[in-house]
This record gives structure tokens, C-alpha cells and sequence, in this order.
């Protein structure tokens, strides 16, 4: 671990430390004046990589993680017996906003398996399974990944029908699980199985971690209508877990996946800052460059966007907040979530408003065709993380009390 470490590091001793730390190791960030016709015109919301170029993101991002850890900077709110740097959220908040200044490689590749299953790990795993993974994915040694979905299990996830058998201190998986992000380039997946089918459906299940190298797991890529490549499917055969790898109770995974399911929400309606210009501020150039700035009906349909996307991003910080206080949120993730994509919906109504052929014919114009791949990115986004539809039930039920949705017999 650090030397840095005291037990009386004042905030502006640490911010005085992480500010020293970046600019040794990283060049600032420059203001980006945007111009229209310059630079990258890409607004797409699924990167599209060769195998070859993710390889490389993934080298370069573990680089910096590997450096910020060993500088005491990776998981600074972590518990220092398992290698964390054992501060308060409010230090971690002070190194997010200072990093921000600084051209750090994108980090996206670690997204789900920090964002979603680590704080799984934290909350359910035995200390085996805490001291074996959490510092090493913090440090970006190993990647997970997301072991939810199944063919016929996604809104309705407690229908999941992939098995955990016992078998002496192991559990032995057969099943599929699919839009498995990032599962080609995984270490380790939080799968949730059946372990009881006697039991109702939210009441047989089981969460563990699983080794993605182990004998009997295939991940296959699905190429998405965007063109990459970013999802899989993973089929389980005979697949050995040791009992040790369990996360909660046997039987208990529906706790699991909702602590999962949590800060998935969060880290997809909170957002995550961005770089560069917004798409709602290339969306305001564009309708500039298409002569389309003096058209009332357009500009009323941008100022929705501009206001809906103020009004999301206010829920988000509430979420944020809540979540930095060390609470779960409630419904506003699903508020957050929802208020997002309905916002890209009208986003890419707006632009194929003011592009009409050019958004599906390419004519070569910077900053035109681009938006076809926003556009094509915007179902998955609405389903990723809990549908639209799903959202509004649970707004429904729980913001407006309605009642609640008949749910199905197993
Ligand atoms: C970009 C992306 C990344 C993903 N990454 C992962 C991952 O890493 N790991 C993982 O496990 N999964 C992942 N998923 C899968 C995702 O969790 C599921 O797609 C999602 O839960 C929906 O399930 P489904 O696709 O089976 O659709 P279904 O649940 O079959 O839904 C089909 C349609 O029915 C609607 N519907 C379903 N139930 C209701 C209801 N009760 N009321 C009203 N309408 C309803 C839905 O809104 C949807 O329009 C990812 C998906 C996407 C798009």
C-alpha cells in the first residue's frame, strides 16, 4: 500500500497529494473550444472496436489504473485490510473532481466490473473472495463482467433458469447467459443461478463469482446493429464453483442482484460527466450548420432537449448524492434513467428532423452521417439497465402509488 497514508490526512493535505500526483503523471486536459467541422464528429453511444483496438484500450487503461493503485489513488474509500486506502467518500469525491482536469485513458473497460460487482463483492462476498478479487480489480489486474440475462430472463430476471447444482464444497453450472458486456475480455462474472426450483422464483437463487477461464465457459460475441461487437454470449458447461465464491446466502441472490442492480441504475442514469462537447451542444451547432436556427418548431424541439437534459441531470445529482452519502437512492434512479433515454429519443428526433437524407445516406459532411450511429445506439440504451417500460412501472408503483403490476405465476 501507500505511503501516503496517515490516519489524520486533513482533505486539503490529500487534494494537495492527488493534485502533485496527476500532474507528475498525467498532461492537463485542454479546454475544447468546439468548431464545428473540426475534430471528431463521432456521437455514437456504442463504440465500435476491432478485438485489436479494445485489447489496446483495455492495456492502456489498466496502465493508469495499475498507477493510480500503487500511488494510493485507485480505491481510495476501500478498507485498507483489503488494500483500500481506507478514507471517506468525500476524499474519493476530491480526487474525481481534481482527476478531471487531467487526460486520464478512458476507463470504461473496468465500468461494469467496478461500478456493478465489486460493491457486490464488498457487500456479499466471503473474505476469501474480498481478498482474492477486490484490490486486484481496483488495480485494474482483472476485468468483470455482468452475468445477469438469459434468453428467456431479462425484465423478468427471476425467471432466470441457468443451474447451480451442490457437489461438496463446489457448485457445478450448466446454462446460457446472454448481452453478457465485455465478457470476452473478463476475468471473473457475478452469475446469479437457480440453486432450489422448488422454491418461488425470487426465493431459488443463488449469486456467486465465476472464474471466466474456467474449464466448461464459452463466451461467443453478438454483433449489435451499430456493427460492434460488444455483447456475448457465455454458455456454462459443467462449470466448477468453489462455495467459497458464493455471495450471500444460498438461495439468497435476489438481495445480490439487487445490490448489483442498484448501482447499475446509478451508474447509468447518473452519467458519467462526459468529455469533450455534449451531444446536446453538437446537437445546437447542428441545427446551426443545417440553416435551421431561425425555424420555430425546431427550436422549440431543442429547447425541450436543453431543458429535459437540465432537469435529468438535477435528479442524477440528487441520486448522486444520496449515493455519496452512503444510501441506496430510491425511485429517482429510475426517474434519472428514464428521463435519459426519453431525452435521446428526442435528440435524434431532432436531428433526423434537420438532416432528413442525410442521416441514412452518407454525404461525406463532417458532423451529418454521424448521427445515424446515435440514432442506432438509442434502443439499446433504452433497454440496458432496465427497460423504459420498467421504469415507468416502477415509477408507477412507487412515486405515484398505483397499483402494482399482477406479477406472473412462476
Ligand atoms: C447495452 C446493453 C448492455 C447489456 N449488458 C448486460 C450485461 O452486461 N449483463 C447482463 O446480464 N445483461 C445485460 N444486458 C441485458 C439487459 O439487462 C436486458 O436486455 C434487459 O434486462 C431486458 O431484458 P430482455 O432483453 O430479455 O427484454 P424483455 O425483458 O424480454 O423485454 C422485452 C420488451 O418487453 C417489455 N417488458 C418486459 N417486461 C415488462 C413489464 N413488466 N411491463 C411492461 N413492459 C415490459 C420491455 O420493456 C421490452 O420492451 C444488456 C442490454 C443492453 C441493451
Amino acid at each position: 500500500m501507500t505511503t501516503l497514508d496517515t490516519p489524520s490526512l486533513t482533505e486539503e493535505a490529500f487534494a494537495e497529494q492527488a493534485r502533485a500526483f496527476l500532474d507528475a503523471t498525467l498532461p492537463r486536459r485542454q479546454v475544447e473550444q468546439f468548431v464545428w467541422g473540426e475534430g471528431s464528429d463521432d456521437v455514437s453511444l456504442f463504440p465500435e472496436r476491432t478485438p485489436e483496438q479494445q485489447r489496446a484500450e483495455l492495456d492502456a487503461a489498466r496502465s493508469w489504473a495499475q498507477t493510480a493503485f500503487d500511488a494510493g489513488f485507485g480505491w481510495i474509500t476501500g478498507p485498507v485490510h483489503l488494500g483500500g486506502r481506507g478514507l471517506p467518500r468525500s476524499y474519493q469525491r476530491l480526487y474525481q473532481s481534481a482527476a478531471r482536469d487531467y487526460r486520464i485513458p478512458s476507463q470504461s473497460a473496468f465500468g461494469i466490473g467496478l461500478g456493478m460487482v465489486a460493491p457486490t463483492i464488498l457487500a456479499h462476498g466471503t473474505d476469501e473472495v474480498q481478498k482474492a478479487y477486490l484490490a486486484a480489480m481496483y488495480r485494474g489486474d482483472i476485468v468483470g463482467c455482468q452475468l445477469f440475462s438469459e434468453p428467456a430472463a431479462g425484465s423478468d430476471l427471476a425467471s432466470l433458469q441457468t443451474r447451480a447444482v451442490r457437489d461438496g464444497d463446489e457448485w457445478i453450472v450448466n446454462g446460457q447467459k446472454v448481452w453478457t458486456s465485455g465478457a470476452q475480455f473478463s476475468d471473473i462474472g457475478e452469475i446469479i443461478c437457480r440453486t432450489d426450483p422448488t422454491l418461488p422464483k425470487h426465493r431459488g437463487l443463488t449469486g456467486f463469482v465465476v472464474d471466466m477461464h474456467a474449464p466448461g465457459v464459452e463466451v461467443r460475441p453478438l454483433r449489435q446493429m451499430t456493427g460492434g461487437a460488444s455483447f456475448n454470449e457465455v454458455f456454462f458447461t459443467d462449470v466448477r464453483i468453489p462455495d467459497s465464491h458464493r455471495l450471500g446466502a444460498v438461495n439468497g441472490g435476489w438481495t445480490v442482484a439487487l445490490t448489483t442492480l442498484m448501482n447499475e441504475r446509478a451508474a447509468i442514469g447518473g452519467g458519467g460527466g462526459g468529455t469533450g462537447p455534449s451531444v446536446t451542444h453538437r446537437l445546437i451547432e447542428l441545427v446551426r450548420a443545417q440553416g435551421r436556427a431561425g425555424d420555430p418548431l425546431i427550436r422549440q424541439q431543442l429547447a425541450q432537449v436543453v431543458v429535459n437534459e437540465r432537469v435529468a441531470s438535477y435528479t442524477n445529482l440528487r441520486s448522486m448524492a444520496t449515493l455519496a452519502a452512503g444510501q441506496l437512492p430510491g425511485p429517482e434512479l429510475s426517474l434519472g434513467k428514464l428521463s435519459l433515454t426519453a431525452n435521446m429519443v428526442r435528440s435524434y428526433e431532432l436531428a433526423s428532423a434537420v438532416l432528413g437524407p442525410e442521416l441514412v445516406a452518407d454525404s461525406g459532411r463532417w458532423g451529418t452521417y454521424a448521427w445515424s450511429q446515435f440514432l442506432l445506439g438509442v434502443p439499446g440504451m433504452r433497454v440496458a439497465g432496465g427497460s423504459d417500460e420498467v421504469m415507468r412501472n416502477i415509477i408507477g408503483e412507487r412515486v405515484l402509488g398505483l397499483p402494482k403490476e399482477p406479477s406472473a405465476p412462476r
